[in-house]
């Protein structure tokens, strides 16, 4: 019989994920902060810090951070490409048994991840999810139409189910890992991807702190974005919307049509309509035109998909290239 070990096995090795964007103001502490949450947990680390095209002097502070500390590696992307690539790159690079993503801000406090580990460990998890039970430090409109996302995307998205008020923040075994490893689209919403990966995925509820300094790097349009990439990566209901409005709408003109006809054979020419044939004619374009985006938001999509270019470039790894 298989030994579930409830006690960890101080051989394994956990990898923490840091994306960092522009964070000279919060690196230093951050690095201290989780250097110290590590302290006492009997497990070894690597620490993998991903530099995602910073324009500061975050890339100085993290080759300060790597000499200092034989654990750490430094990843510098060759540009910015977004935290989705990033954190890509990082899970490509790690190594260990199991890893842990955190924000740069510590918004994700990293004294949870010793809590992540006992879950991990006591229920035999192959994720451990952070969900957030506060989001301090967020605008009243931001929470709002987070909520309304995820009502949209879970409505749509019939098959996978994605956690409402979950981030990136969480705990995956090697072979959730792999998974994701093995998921290369370049429309990466990874919220998605880490829900489509299935096996046994189990929530930390904890409360998101205020970004510790610095701004966040997040707008409302880049919001939007993500939006639309995660609801056309993972649903095609818009499209099928799209096909049962014409349906509808078929339907009614022919039943129009019909009556005109009638009226016409039976009481004669009809001179006017001018205005019901005007407000016709807007009303379908519009319903043309946002068809037709609809099916330009997939195709572009596509197109984007069979360039094929790789997810990230890398300029240098400082520390031990592993992998
Ligand atoms: N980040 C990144 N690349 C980007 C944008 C953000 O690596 O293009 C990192 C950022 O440095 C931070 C994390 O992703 O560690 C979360 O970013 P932020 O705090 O701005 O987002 P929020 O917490 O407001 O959702
Ligand atoms: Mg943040």
């Amino acid at each position: 019989m298989a030994v579930m070990t409830q006690t960890p096995d101080p051989k394994e090795l956990i990898t923490l994920l840091i994306p960092c964007y522009n964070e000279q103001e919060v690196i230093r502490a951050c690095h201290d902060r989780v250097a110290a949450a590590l302290i006492d947990l009997p497990y070894k680390f690597e620490i993998i810090y991903i530099n995602d095209g910073s324009q500061d002097g975050t890339l100085e502070l993290l080759r300060g951070i790597q000499v200092r500390d034989p654990r750490v590696r430094v990843i510098n992307l060759s540009r910015n490409f977004g935290k989705e690539a990033a954190m890509t790159a990082g899970l490509d690079k790690a190594t260990g048994d199991a890893v842990i993503i955190l924000d740069a801000d510590m918004q994700d406090p990293p004294e949870l991840i010793s809590e992540l580990l006992k879950i991990w460990k006591a229920q035999n998890a192959d994720v451990v999810y952070g969900q957030r039970l506060t989001r301090d430090g967020e605008t009243w409109l931001k929470k709002k139409s987070a909520a309304l996302f995820y009502a949209i995307i879970n409505l749509v998205s019939s098959r996978v189910d994605i956690p409402r008020n979950t981030g990136d923040f969480r705990l995956m075994n090697r072979r959730a890992v792999n998974a994701l490893e093995s998921l290369r689209e370049h429309h990466r919403f990874m919220k998605g991807l880490f829900a489509w990966v299935g096996y046994k995925q189990v929530p930390l509820y904890y409360h998101r702190e205020p970004r510790l300094a610095g701004n966040t790097k997040w707008n409302y349009l880049k919001l939007i974005d993500l939006a639309l990439e995660g609801i056309t990566g993972f649903s095609m209901t818009p499209l099928r919307f799209a096909t049962l409005l014409g349906v509808v709408i078929a339907f009614f003109s022919f039943l129009f049509g019909a009556v005109i006809l009638f009226k016409t054979l039976l009481f004669g020419r009809d001179i006017p309509g001018y205005a019901s044939l005007a407000v016709m004619v807007a009303f379908f374009s519009g319903v043309q035109l946002l068809s037709i985006g609809l099916l330009g938001e997939y195709i572009g999509r596509i197109f984007n998909e069979t360039k094929n270019r790789p997810l990230y470039l890398i300029d240098e790894v400082l520390g031990d290239d592993k992998k």
